[in-house]
Protein backbone atom coordinates (compact mmCIF):
# COMPACT_ATOMS: atom_id res chain seq x y z
CA UNK A 1 0.00 0.00 0.00
CA UNK A 2 1.14 3.41 -0.95
CA UNK A 3 2.10 5.60 1.91
CA UNK A 4 2.44 9.40 1.62
CA UNK A 5 4.54 11.36 4.78
CA UNK A 6 3.78 14.88 5.76
CA UNK A 7 6.59 16.57 7.15
CA UNK A 8 5.16 17.40 10.87
CA UNK A 9 7.41 20.08 12.01
CA UNK A 10 4.79 22.95 11.53
CA UNK A 11 2.24 24.22 9.41
CA UNK A 12 -0.77 22.37 8.35
CA UNK A 13 0.18 18.92 8.71
CA UNK A 14 -2.82 17.16 9.73
CA UNK A 15 -5.09 18.52 7.62
CA UNK A 16 -2.71 17.20 4.76
CA UNK A 17 -2.74 13.76 6.17
CA UNK A 18 -6.79 13.75 6.51
CA UNK A 19 -6.84 14.14 2.76
CA UNK A 20 -4.17 11.38 1.89
CA UNK A 21 -6.48 9.18 4.08
CA UNK A 22 -9.54 10.70 2.19
CA UNK A 23 -7.74 9.46 -0.94
CA UNK A 24 -7.52 5.60 0.61
CA UNK A 25 -3.91 6.11 1.14
CA UNK A 26 -1.63 5.34 4.40
CA UNK A 27 -0.43 9.13 6.03
CA UNK A 28 2.41 9.18 7.91
CA UNK A 29 3.34 12.35 9.85
CA UNK A 30 6.89 12.83 9.91
CA UNK A 31 8.78 13.69 12.90
CA UNK A 32 12.02 12.12 12.73
CA UNK A 33 14.81 12.00 9.52
CA UNK A 34 14.68 7.97 9.65
CA UNK A 35 10.44 8.00 8.69
CA UNK A 36 11.70 9.05 5.39
CA UNK A 37 12.85 5.57 4.93
CA UNK A 38 8.98 4.56 5.31
CA UNK A 39 7.21 6.36 2.49
CA UNK A 40 6.96 6.57 -1.15
CA UNK A 41 6.10 10.34 -1.41
CA UNK A 42 6.11 13.10 0.88
CA UNK A 43 3.94 16.44 1.33
CA UNK A 44 5.84 19.74 2.60
CA UNK A 45 3.01 21.66 4.23
CA UNK A 46 2.13 25.23 4.24
CA UNK A 47 2.88 27.14 7.58
CA UNK A 48 5.70 29.26 7.69
CA UNK A 49 8.95 28.80 5.72
CA UNK A 50 11.52 30.64 7.60
CA UNK A 51 10.18 28.90 11.11
CA UNK A 52 9.88 25.45 8.96
CA UNK A 53 13.49 25.78 7.69
CA UNK A 54 14.72 26.92 11.61
CA UNK A 55 12.90 23.61 12.32
CA UNK A 56 14.06 21.05 9.33
CA UNK A 57 17.88 22.16 10.50
CA UNK A 58 17.22 21.68 14.47
CA UNK A 59 15.79 18.86 14.07
CA UNK A 60 18.35 17.64 11.21
CA UNK A 61 16.56 17.12 8.44
CA UNK A 62 18.17 19.24 5.78
CA UNK A 63 20.59 16.35 4.09
CA UNK A 64 17.81 13.64 4.36
CA UNK A 65 14.67 15.76 2.24
CA UNK A 66 17.67 16.78 -0.09
CA UNK A 67 18.72 13.05 -0.57
CA UNK A 68 14.52 11.95 -0.89
CA UNK A 69 14.34 14.42 -3.56
CA UNK A 70 17.19 13.52 -5.36
CA UNK A 71 16.43 9.95 -4.79
CA UNK A 72 13.34 10.59 -7.35
CA UNK A 73 10.81 9.91 -5.00
CA UNK A 74 8.05 12.74 -5.47
CA UNK A 75 7.88 16.02 -3.15
CA UNK A 76 4.53 17.98 -3.24
CA UNK A 77 5.20 21.50 -1.55
CA UNK A 78 2.02 23.54 -0.70
CA UNK A 79 2.36 27.47 0.26
CA UNK A 80 5.02 27.46 2.98
CA UNK A 81 6.58 24.07 1.02
CA UNK A 82 6.53 25.74 -2.50
CA UNK A 83 9.25 28.20 -0.92
CA UNK A 84 11.00 25.54 0.76
CA UNK A 85 11.16 23.47 -2.82
CA UNK A 86 12.03 26.54 -4.88
CA UNK A 87 15.92 26.85 -6.15
CA UNK A 88 15.53 31.12 -6.08
CA UNK A 89 13.36 33.17 -3.66
CA UNK A 90 13.16 36.69 -5.22
CA UNK A 91 15.35 39.41 -3.08
CA UNK A 92 16.95 36.54 -1.08
CA UNK A 93 20.48 35.48 -1.82
CA UNK A 94 19.48 32.38 -0.07
CA UNK A 95 17.47 29.19 -1.11
CA UNK A 96 16.26 26.55 1.55
CA UNK A 97 16.07 22.69 -0.56
CA UNK A 98 16.19 24.30 -3.68
CA UNK A 99 15.79 20.82 -5.75
CA UNK A 100 12.88 23.07 -8.24
CA UNK A 101 13.90 24.87 -10.27
CA UNK A 102 11.90 28.33 -10.45
CA UNK A 103 12.03 32.02 -8.86
CA UNK A 104 9.25 32.86 -5.95
CA UNK A 105 7.70 35.83 -4.29
CA UNK A 106 6.99 35.86 -0.73
CA UNK A 107 3.79 37.02 0.84
CA UNK A 108 3.21 37.81 -2.76
CA UNK A 109 -0.79 39.20 -2.80
CA UNK A 110 -0.15 41.62 -0.57
CA UNK A 111 -1.54 42.92 2.90
CA UNK A 112 -5.42 43.41 1.61
CA UNK A 113 -5.28 40.36 0.08
CA UNK A 114 -4.30 38.41 2.74
CA UNK A 115 -6.44 35.09 2.24
CA UNK A 116 -9.04 35.21 -0.54
CA UNK A 117 -10.78 32.30 -2.60
CA UNK A 118 -10.77 31.72 -6.18
CA UNK A 119 -11.61 28.83 -8.69
CA UNK A 120 -8.75 28.07 -10.73
CA UNK A 121 -8.15 25.70 -13.97
CA UNK A 122 -5.02 23.39 -12.99
CA UNK A 123 -3.59 21.31 -15.86
CA UNK A 124 -4.22 17.80 -15.31
CA UNK A 125 -6.38 18.17 -12.33
CA UNK A 126 -9.49 19.99 -12.56
CA UNK A 127 -11.26 23.17 -14.88
CA UNK A 128 -12.86 24.63 -11.50
CA UNK A 129 -10.92 23.77 -8.36
CA UNK A 130 -11.59 26.17 -5.50
CA UNK A 131 -8.24 27.19 -4.33
CA UNK A 132 -7.55 29.12 -0.93
CA UNK A 133 -5.08 31.60 -0.62
CA UNK A 134 -3.42 32.58 2.94
CA UNK A 135 -0.43 34.91 3.13
CA UNK A 136 0.90 32.87 -0.38
CA UNK A 137 3.12 33.33 -2.36
CA UNK A 138 3.33 32.74 -6.30
CA UNK A 139 6.09 31.21 -8.38
CA UNK A 140 7.50 34.70 -10.65
CA UNK A 141 9.40 32.54 -13.56
CA UNK A 142 9.55 28.89 -14.13
CA UNK A 143 12.90 27.52 -15.18
CA UNK A 144 14.49 24.75 -17.18
CA UNK A 145 11.40 22.15 -17.45
CA UNK A 146 9.78 23.05 -14.84
CA UNK A 147 5.88 23.44 -16.20
CA UNK A 148 3.12 25.98 -15.21
CA UNK A 149 0.07 24.14 -13.96
CA UNK A 150 -1.92 27.07 -13.33
CA UNK A 151 -1.93 30.80 -13.08
CA UNK A 152 -4.07 33.37 -11.11
CA UNK A 153 -4.24 36.61 -13.35
CA UNK A 154 -0.72 36.83 -14.76
CA UNK A 155 0.90 34.86 -11.40
CA UNK A 156 1.87 31.09 -11.98
CA UNK A 157 0.03 29.15 -8.77
CA UNK A 158 0.56 25.60 -9.11
CA UNK A 159 4.01 24.11 -11.29
CA UNK A 160 5.71 20.47 -12.03
CA UNK A 161 9.33 19.56 -12.45
CA UNK A 162 9.07 15.53 -13.03
CA UNK A 163 8.94 14.04 -9.70
CA UNK A 164 8.01 17.59 -8.17
CA UNK A 165 4.57 19.08 -7.58
CA UNK A 166 3.87 22.52 -5.82
CA UNK A 167 0.54 24.40 -5.37
CA UNK A 168 1.09 28.27 -3.80
CA UNK A 169 -2.63 27.54 -2.30
CA UNK A 170 -4.05 24.84 0.44
CA UNK A 171 -5.41 22.02 -1.13
CA UNK A 172 -5.98 20.34 1.94
CA UNK A 173 -8.17 22.76 3.59
CA UNK A 174 -11.05 21.98 0.36
CA UNK A 175 -12.85 19.14 0.55
CA UNK A 176 -11.88 18.87 -2.78
CA UNK A 177 -9.57 15.97 -3.63
CA UNK A 178 -8.44 16.25 -7.20
CA UNK A 179 -4.97 17.80 -6.31
CA UNK A 180 -4.20 15.91 -3.50
CA UNK A 181 -5.55 12.89 -6.03
CA UNK A 182 -2.94 14.02 -8.79
CA UNK A 183 -0.03 14.08 -6.65
CA UNK A 184 -1.16 10.35 -5.23
CA UNK A 185 -0.49 9.18 -8.50
CA UNK A 186 2.32 10.73 -9.48
CA UNK A 187 3.97 8.48 -6.36
CA UNK A 188 1.86 5.47 -7.30
CA UNK A 189 3.27 5.84 -11.36
CA UNK A 190 6.92 6.44 -9.32
CA UNK A 191 6.19 3.02 -6.76
CA UNK A 192 5.62 1.16 -10.31
CA UNK A 193 8.35 2.69 -12.09
CA UNK A 194 10.80 1.39 -9.59
CA UNK A 195 9.21 -1.78 -8.57
N1 LIG B 1 3.94 33.45 3.64
C1 LIG B 1 4.34 32.22 4.24
C2 LIG B 1 5.85 32.03 4.17
O1 LIG B 1 6.56 32.86 3.70
C3 LIG B 1 3.64 31.04 3.62
C4 LIG B 1 2.18 31.11 3.96
C5 LIG B 1 1.49 29.78 3.98
O2 LIG B 1 2.11 28.71 3.94
N2 LIG B 1 0.19 29.82 4.13
O3 LIG B 1 6.30 31.02 4.60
Amino acid sequence: MTTIGILGLQGAFREHAKSVEACGKNALIIKRKEQLDEVDGLIIPGGESTTMRRLIDRYDFFEALKKFGQSGKPIFGTCAGLILLATDINGSDRNHLGLMDMVVERNAFGRQRESFETPLEIKGVADDFEAVFIRAPYILEVKNDTEVLATYGDKIVAARQGHYLTAAFHPELTDDLRMVQYFVQMVEEKRLASA
